[in-house]
Formats: C-alpha cells, sequence, structure tokens
C-alpha cells in the first residue's frame, strides 16, 4: 500500500473490533481512521478514539470525545466516501443496512458481520457486483477459502472445518444439560457470548455453510463441512482435477482480520508464537455427527429453501440463544425451539430488505412468545 488505507470500523469495542485495532496498532502506518463505531460501550470507544484519533466516532449511546466529531448514526460512515474500506464487525442485524449503503457507495467491505449474508446474501451480492465492491470474509473459514482460490470457476467443493465446539467428544446427555459456563468454553477460538453458543450447537457452522454459498457461489450440495478438532485447516477447496489446496494456521482472529483488511497485500503481523507443524505433530479429521449437531442439518435446509427462510432460522435462534444465557432454556432447547419457529415459517422467495427485517421482527417477536410459554 503506498499510501495510507482509510478505513473506518463498524463495531471497533467488539471481539473482531478490537483485535482489528490491535492489528492496526501493530502496521499503523499503513492505515488511516476515518470512523470508529461502537454500541453501548462507550468507555472502551472513547479510550480507543484518544487512542487512534479517528475524525468520526458514534455510539449508540452519547458519546463525546474532544477533537473527533459525533455522528448521528451509521450511514453517515457508510456513505462517506473517504473510506478506502469498511471493516464490519459488529454482530447483529444492525450490520446489514451500513454494509448495503457503504457498497452503493463503492466502498469495499471487509466483512465479519454473520447476519448480513444470512439475512440478505441474495440481494448484498447481486449490489457488490454490480457496484465493483470488493467483500473480503474475516470469518476464518471464508478467509481461508478465499486465500485458496484462484480460479473459482476451477473449483468443485468447498471444505469447511468446524472445531466442535466443547461438546465434540461429550454424549448427548451431557450436552443436553450443559451449563451456560460450560458452553461459553471453547476450546479452540476467544469469541463473543452469542457466537460461542452457536459453535457449541454448530449452528455456526451452519450459518458459516450460508455465508460461503452466497460468498463463493456454490450450491449447498458442494459445500463439505469436516470437524476438524485442533483448528489448524481453517478450510479448503477441492480443484476438479482432485487437488485439495487448504489454508493453514494458528488459530488467531488477527491473521484473517488482517488479511481482510490489507487485502491484497501482506505484512508481518501479529504473531503469538511460530507454526511449527512438527510441534501440532497430528491434524485430526471426523465426519460431523449430524444426530448430536442436527442445526447443521437445519441449516442446510434452510439454505435450500431461500429466500427468507435464512433470515427466519437466525432470528429464531438467536432469540433461543439469548434465552439460553439468561438461564431460561437448556441448551439442546436451542434447535428445538429454532426448528418449531422456522418450519412454521412462510418464505418469502424473493424478498426486498424490508420485507426481511419483517420477517426478522415478527420471527423474533414469535419466538420470544413461543419460550415464554414454555417456562
Ligand atoms: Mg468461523
Amino acid at each position: 500500500m503506498e499510501k495510507k488505507r482509510k478505513i473506518s470500523i463498524i463495531g471497533s469495542t467488539g471481539s473482531i473490533g478490537t483485535q482489528a485495532l490491535e492489528v492496526i496498532e501493530k502496521i499503523h502506518n499503513k492505515f488511516e481512521i476515518i470512523a470508529l463505531a461502537g454500541g453501548k460501550n462507550v468507555e472502551l470507544l472513547k479510550t480507543q478514539a484518544e487512542k487512534f484519533k479517528p475524525k468520526y466516532i458514534y455510539a449508540s449511546t452519547p458519546i463525546n470525545v474532544s477533537g473527533v466529531e459525533t455522528l448521528n448514526n451509521l450511514d453517515e460512515i457508510a456513505q462517506n466516501k473517504e473510506n478506502d474500506i469498511i471493516l464490519v464487525a459488529c454482530s447483529g442485524k444492525i450490520g446489514l443496512k451500513p454494509t448495503l449503503k457503504a457498497i452503493e457507495n463503492g466502498i469495499d467491505i471487509a466483512l465479519a458481520n454473520k447476519e448480513t449474508l444470512v439475512m440478505a446474501g441474495d440481494i448484498v451480492m447481486k449490489k457488490a457486483k454490480e457496484h465493483g465492491v470488493n467483500i473480503i470474509p474475516v470469518d476464518s473459514e471464508h478467509c481461508a477459502i478465499h486465500q485458496c482460490i484462484k480460479d473459482i470457476s476451477q473449483v468443485d467443493k468447498l471444505i469447511i472445518t468446524a472445531s466442535g465446539g466443547p461438546f465434540l467428544h461429550k454424549t448427548v446427555e451431557e450436552m443436553k444439560n450443559a451449563t451456560v459456563t460450560e458452553t461459553l468454553k471453547h476450546p479452540r477460538w476467544n469469541m463473543g457470548k452469542k457466537i460461542t453458543v452457536d459453535s457449541a450447537t454448530l449452528m455456526n457452522k451452519g450459518l458459516e455453510i450460508i455465508e460461503a454459498h452466497h460468498l463463493f457461489g456454490f450450491d449447498y450440495d458442494n459445500i463439505e463441512v469436516v470437524v476438524h478438532p485442533q483448528s489448524i485447516v481453517h478450510s479448503a477447496i477441492e480443484y476438479k482435477d482432485g487437488s485439495i489446496i487448504a489454508q493453514l494456521g494458528l488459530p488467531s482472529m488477527h491473521i484473517p482480520i488482517q488479511y481482510a483488511i490489507t487485502y491484497p497485500e501482506r505484512f508481518e503481523g501479529i504473531k503469538s508464537h511460530s507454526f511449527s507443524f512438527a510441534e501440532i505433530a497430528r491434524l485430526d479429521f471426523e465426519k460431523p455427527d449430524f444426530e448430536k449437531f442436527p442445526t447443521v442439518k437445519l441449516a442446510y435446509h434452510a439454505g435450500k429453501l431461500g429466500g427468507t427462510a435464512t433470515a427466519c432460522l437466525n432470528a429464531a435462534n438467536e432469540e433461543a440463544v439469548f434465552a439460553f444465557l439468561e438461564g431460561k432454556i437448556k441448551l439442546y432447547q436451542i434447535y428445538e425451539i429454532t426448528k418449531k419457529i422456522f418450519e412454521k415459517h412462510d418464505i418469502i422467495k424473493v424478498p426486498n430488505i424490508d420485507e426481511i427485517f419483517d420477517i426478522d421482527n415478527e420471527t423474533r417477536a414469535k419466538t420470544i412468545e413461543y419460550i415464554k410459554k414454555l417456562i
């Protein structure tokens, strides 16, 4: 990068956002921060703003930092053509509209927000194509695939790895009675709470299949999931001729975050320690147990149905996860509730963005109502 890349981060106080700022600090002479946006963690956002000196900040609660202009909404960031790239690192549906706006303004997107593609993958990818915008995935699996693909037309299959989460080798019974603390103990990755619960039920993998379908334009039948407990192989692709290309590395989000915000260039980054095949010694792989983790099957099913099916799946699952985190339901009920709500959904085949948000709201209300009756 000859001149500094101008970047904004939506969700700078979250898990991905804070790690992105660590990356930017490490290669600080490559970036100029235009805006930082956070939610309710105003104190952290203030500290970040004082340290990184963005031009603008936005928070969902009032904030004031001397020398930094406070914005009124996320759209003001998404519309600002000073940006070369926006890292969408917030979680939840709040990421969707600013991402679309940024795409309309021709700004590249480093995408860490899952809901954007799960809720509105067709709309987002079509818009990105129309506006010639790059969408570079931050999620380790999609980032791995992005790094492996040279000529997408020659690729037959995407192979997405899953760590299997904390219950991989536990019995169904043990999983059913899992506490919130046990569920939040992910063996490999350090992430936010919602995604950690999704990793325990494997719904996270389900959502990633849907994202992969949109990002790379592959049929669901050509997207495979394999359990790989060490999380060293971040994903792989199979070419027509039988060659497999995989991307490997230690499980650290700094690497995919840096890849996404510096693409197509590479720089020396944050390394906790150096990679050694000999030290790792072995890599294990196994078939996912869809009986124990039925969420993956449900996600494939929703993905194949298309339209608003995946938005419904996402909303029902998220509300059930929240209920679990609040101690209202048990872990296995997340799937049961999601399935119940999902099965009653009338799919809109080609929805517009407002219809997607309507379905999201309706599904959440129905899920909350359903959970209330259960407890
Ligand atoms: Mg992932």
